[in-house]
């Protein structure tokens, strides 16, 4: 049981596992693999002493040599494991499968591109043993990310975070040291459309920071489209808020009482002056502002009844095409069907 005063862990038979999602990233796994096995070795000598560790990659449906390369690295060093689902289920339903399927005592996803640097997991492995549940990794710099992308980020963040319930910390990624008990937590959540970040914030527990410098890709590009990063921003607010959908109802009250008062106002005007011609002018923009707004709320209600109907129909959140290395009784207890439970 983890008290309130910072306990240590120790780290003798304990399982670090680092989680991968990748899609389409055959010159990548190598570059990666001979920066981050280096590492993991150095651990079992280092803050990780008697301990091991499991690299979980998470194929998200590449249409490359991605899993093969991925094989090939397994032969000579079995402590390479692979999930393969069996389409492009995006980086998050990826994430979930990684969790899913890692048995680590302490979880670490990591992007495959190095803009995640494994040098910094020493220092979070460090935190851990502290006695931390989460180490966020806050990036100091966002390095390889243009300004549109860094401006566009911040401005999410701000606005998500004045009207979310439980705010998310800016500026960290999927990058950050998961404790056993957070990923069970998480592997527990059956919301279909994921926003992580928001859940690693909701799951509570002991946070812990250290901040770091992103860089840029080390090959290959990235696979986020602005488009995609809008839905995935639209996502984060609807997965995880009620606000849009209820500030319309403040709103649309509020307009209504004002028409009431306008409406009176106009009946009055009318017995004792008669009618009059003027009027038309506003009376359209009256109408035009209303219907816009209609379409608005609609729009929003729409977002959430569409979500709802995604939550009824109960998919799961990935299906797993094969495995490789993972161990049959884990992945038998964790499997595919019982991801949402
Ligand atoms: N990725 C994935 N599924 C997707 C998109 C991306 O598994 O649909 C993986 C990708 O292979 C990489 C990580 O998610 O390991 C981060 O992707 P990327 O570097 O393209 O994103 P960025 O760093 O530009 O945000
Ligand atoms: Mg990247």
């Amino acid at each position: 049981m983890q008290g309130e005063m910072a306990q240590t862990r120790g780290s003798a038979g304990k399982l670090l596992s680092i989680i991968v999602p990748v899609l389409d990233e055959e010159e990548t796994i190598a570059l990666f693999l001979g920066e981050c096995v280096p590492m993991l070795e150095a651990l079992r000598h280092g803050v990780f002493a008697g301990g091991d560790y499991e690299v979980v990659f998470v194929d998200d449906g590449s249409t490359d040599a991605t899993p093969l390369a991925i094989h090939t690295a397994s032969l000579s060093n079995p402590r390479l494991k692979l999930v393969r689902l069996s389409r492009n289920f995006g980086k998050e339903a990826a994430l979930a499968a990684g969790f899913l399927h890692a048995s680590g005592d302490a979880v670490i996803p990591m992007d495959v591109d190095l803009q995640d640097p494994p040098e910094v997991v020493p220092r979070m492995i460090e935190e851990w043993r502290r006695g931390a549940d989460i180490v966020n990794a806050v990036r100091r710099s966002r390095g390889g990310d243009s300004a549109f992308k860094r401006w566009t980020a911040r401005g999410f963040y701000r606005l998500y975070n004045r009207i979310a319930d439980v705010p998310i910390r800016p500026d960290v990624g999927d990058f950050r040291l998961l404790d056993r008990a957070v990923v069970d937590t998480l592997n527990r959540l059956s919301e279909g459309s994921r926003f992580t970040k928001a859940l690693y914030s909701w799951v509570g527990f002991r946070n812990v920071d250290i901040d770091y410098d992103r860089t840029g890709r080390s090959a290959g590009t990235t696979k986020w489209r602005y488009g995609k990063l809008f839905r995935f921003a639209i996502d984060g607010f609807i997965a995880s808020t009620t606000v849009p959908l209820r500030i319309w109802s403040g709103l649309g009250l509020l307009l209504g009482a004002v028409a009431v008062i306008w409406g009176i106002f106009i009946i009055v005007k009318t017995i004792i002056y008669g009618a009059d011609q003027p009027g038309y002018a506003s009376t359209m923009v009256a109408i035009l502002f209303l219907g816009a707004l209609n379409l608005l709320s609609l729009g929003i209600l729409g977002e959430y009844v569409g979500r709802i109907a995604q939550e009824v129909r109960n998919r799961p959140l990935f299906v797993v095409r094969e495995t490789l290395g993972i161990d049959p009784r884990h992945a038998r207890r964790r499997g595919p069907d019982d991801a949402r439970e």
